[in-house]
């Protein structure tokens, strides 16, 4: 189904309808947030939870992020909602961050990955907040791609990904933002970001200080980062800040098909196919998983993919460029 751009308030929540329906009774719903398309479910299900993993082909001990309206939706979730938790669900909720905190009893450890820790974030698009609102239950919802597929940033994108269908596919046009959530742990007095996201450490640093300095991501502790992710057929071939046309050229020179995703633009180069030439990181990071997919679509066995700065939301950008490049 789709909810054509301008829909708001009561025609909403009547289009909805259904979609909250089918979550309550433990089917599964694709829905846009403004990171990516999540794969929802009642996160209190373990049916329904399962379903998920099922579809998606998800690894049992992966995690889910659990998605509620605001902090008194997480509340019930996990077995105290820390000062650190609290002060940043302020500063960032709605908004792509998603806190870790210890589990309550309640929490299926199907939907954990097997943890006694629970992440939760409230999404900011008004179809993800009207979803979890009808529905009535706070709702995991995973990337809804099958697992080692790039995230879906379109409905057409989750399709693709499940040809034998989910129950309902709510399309509300392209994710703004277009990579995930930075995800912190947020248990202890200082946050530490387990894994890099739209939420940049700078921002992080305004509302606490010593997020600049929580040093690097601790992989151990975010079992996501471990798993194979986003790899496309081509192989991605990450070039230095502003060598990606001269890389492409060297390609090309090979004379197979080459695709390019890059900040500086490639001017001069036939036989290149040009994946996406953005205007600054955060368009590079919207663009990026459907320029992945458009790489396999044209069947590329080279992709350039154009270094950014590691700072700012530059870190989660190479983080993902990385591990599409294996
Ligand atoms: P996604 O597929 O984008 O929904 O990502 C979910 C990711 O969030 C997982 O792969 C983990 O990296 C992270 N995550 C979810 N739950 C936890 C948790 N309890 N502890 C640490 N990281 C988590
Ligand atoms: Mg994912």
């Amino acid at each position: 189904m789709s909810v054509p751009s301008g829909t708001t308030g009561s025609e909403l929540a009547a289009l909805l309808r259904p979609a909250a329906e089918v979550l309550r009774e433990g089917g599964v719903v694709a829905f846009p947030t403004e990171t990516v398309y999540g794969l929802g479910a009642s996160a209190l299900d373990p049916a329904a939870v399962e379903a998920v993993f099922r579809a998606k082909g998800r690894p049992s001990d992966n995690p889910l992020i659990v998605h509620v309206s605001d902090l008194d939706g997480a509340r019930p979730l996990a077995r105290e909602v820390t000062p650190l938790a609290a002060k940043l669900a302020g500063a960032f909720w709605p908004g792509p961050l998603t806190l870790v905190l210890d589990a309550d009893r309640t929490v299926p450890r199907i939907t954990t990955g097997g943890l006694d820790t629970v992440a939760v974030r409230a999404p900011d698009h008004a179809v993800a907040r009207e979803l979890i609102r009808q529905s009535g239950v706070p709702l995991a919802a995973p990337s809804a791609n099958r697992s080692g597929r790039p995230s879906p940033t379109t409905a057409a994108h989750v399709a693709a990904d499940f040809p034998a269908g989910v129950d309902i596919i709510v399309d509300a046009g392209p994710c703004a933002v277009g990579i995930e959530s930075t995800v912190v742990d947020c248990r202890g007095r200082d946050p530490v970001i387990l894994r890099p996201g739209s939420i940049t450490a700078e921002q992080l640093g305004t509302a606490t200080p010593a997020a600049l300095t929580g040093g690097l991501p601790d992989l151990a502790a975010s079992p996501g980062t471990r798993h194979a992710h986003y790899r496309p057929a081509a192989r991605v071939h990450v070039a230095d800040i502003g060598s990606g046309p001269s890389r492409v050229a060297e390609l090309v020179e090979q004379g197979t098909p080459v695709g390019y995703l890059g900040l500086t633009p490639v001017t001069d180069v036939s036989g290149v196919r040009i994946l996406g030439m953005p205007r600054d990181t955060r368009d590079l990071a919207h663009l990026l998983y459907a320029a992945l997919r458009q790489a396999d679509d044209w069947g590329l066995e080279d992709v350039v993919i154009e270094a950014v700065p590691p700072i700012g939301v530059g870190v989660a950008v190479m983080d993902r460029i990385r591990r599409a490049a294996g």
